[in-house]
């Protein structure tokens, strides 16, 4: 878990102000959601086999003993609060944003924290191809935005309560004469959600692997025409995508679409962004069936690419003035000045240090960045005058004391000429 401040909080600052002004683009609201959730919010939906719910959630008891746990993952959570709220109840198509920490109990490794931030879209009723693609456009648009420009799209469809029961048969005949070699975990998985055993990352279990039936040689009509679709539709908007039957996504509600935007760049933890359909999901809230898709994306992950590859935002912010108060007398004449200008939407760095010396302030004023130092001492309260220095051209001007204020807000404000 990390801390982040400085230079960094501002990067980031950026960044999600990028994404933000994206997914406001393509018409998505923000829902925000508690850290803690009742720990069936994620055991009933995510599935209790899958890592996430097995090992790695957060829990705790409240006082009246119920477990809770912390968010672990963002699309339980956004199903459960859309339900509470009956925000499904209209017939319409929705979308929605969220940006949160997520809290997983994992080893930790490049690209793998405990606390990271996700943001993820969601859109709900309606099943349709072109929702799916959405999804994955507005997440290459965020992309490139950010002029992130290495990575693969990864499609495939993962069928539907019709055609998957089929392919666990299959993928159980070819298992059953390996099951003694596959880890302790996925011998586990056979039984219990075979599918899974697919996601599993490691090696001996993929070597098993090697040979396996596809998912995508049992899918039924429906969902082989609606996987038909995306392509088209990708193919339509210029997207290019990679065709990988080998994505199933760790996690139960999945149907029809899954994808994975992966780079290179990231090493072992390769997934920048993933998402799909989960028509499934709330139906295991005892909600009325109702079409969602949607992705989450890493926030560390971006940053990871991002300083890889030289393309962090840099938007360092500084103030427009630093108030160099020389002793007592010029920090009472400029405190309130300096608090009136930040009023009024400039920004004014000051030092409240009554005995700083001349040049300690000089150099601090130097360190802040500002555009404008403005030096008062006891000799130019007595000439009831301000220095006003330009940091950029050093050439300096004398102010009276009397205006100074109305003569720094002229030269600093957003809307004066
Ligand atoms: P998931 O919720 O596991 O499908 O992950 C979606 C995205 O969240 C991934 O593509 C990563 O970018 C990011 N992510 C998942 N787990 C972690 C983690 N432990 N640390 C940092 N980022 C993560």
């Amino acid at each position: 878990m990390h801390d982040l401040f400085g230079e960094a909080a501002e990067q980031w600052c950026a960044i999600e102000n990028r994404i933000r002004s994206v997914l406001s683009h393509f018409g998505y609201k923000e829902i925000r959601t508690p850290v803690l959730e009742k720990v069936e919010v994620f055991s009933d939906t995510v599935g209790e086999d899958t890592d996430i719910v097995e090992k790695q959630m957060y829990t705790l008891l409240d006082q009246g003993a119920e477990k809770l746990a912390l968010r672990p993952e963002g699309t339980a959570s956004f199903m459960r609060a859309i339900i509470e709220n009956r925000l499904h109840e209209s017939a319409a198509l929705q979308r929605y944003y969220y940006y949160l920490p997520m809290f997983r109990h994992e080893r930790p490794q490049k690209g793998r924290l405990r606390q990271f931030y996700q943001f993820g879209a969601e859109l709900i009723n309606d099943a349709s191809a072109e929702a799916d693609a959405e999804i994955i456009s507005l997440l290459h648009q965020i992309y490139q935005e950010l002029e992130v420009v290495e990575y693969e799209v990864r499609i495939n469809s993962v069928g539907c309560e019709e055609c998957r029961p089929r392919f666990r048969e299959e993928l159980k005949q070819f298992l059953r004469p390996k099951l003694s070699l596959l880890c302790e975990q996925c011998q586990k998985r056979f039984e219990r959600s075979v599918m899974r055993v697919l996601d599993c990352k490691k090696e001996s279990c993929q070597a098993v692997l090697k040979g396996a039936p596809l998912i995508t040689q049992f899918l039924c009509a429906q969902c082989e025409a609606h996987h038909h679709d995306l392509k088209k539709r990708l193919t339509q908007i210029q997207i290019r995508y990679l065709e990988d039957p080998h994505i199933v996504r760790g996690l139960d509600y999945y149907c029809r679409t899954a994808f994975e935007f992966t780079s290179e760049l990231l090493g072992a933890q390769s997934a920048l962004g993933a998402g799909g359909r989960y028509d499934g999901l709330s139906r295991r809230f005892g909600a009325k069936p109702f079409p969602a898709v949607g992705f989450a994306l890493g926030m560390e992950r971006l940053v990871m690419v991002l300083t890889e590859k030289g393309k962090l935002p840099s938007e360092r912010k500084t103030p427009f003035y630093y108030f160099a108060a020389l002793g007592p007398n010029a920090i009472d004449l400029l405190y309130p000045i300096a608090l009136s200008l930040k009023k009024k939407g400039i920004w004014v760095e000051m030092n409240y240090d009554k005995s700083k010396s001349l040049k300690a302030l000089l150099k601090q004023a130097d360190r802040s960045g500002s555009s404008f130092t403005v030096l008062v001492g006891d000799d130019e309260i007595k000439e009831s005058n301000a220095v006003l220095k330009n940091m950029n051209t050093s050439a300096q001007e004398i102010l009276n004391l009397g205006d100074l204020e109305a003569a720094l807000f002229k030269k600093g404000s957003p809307i004066a000429p």
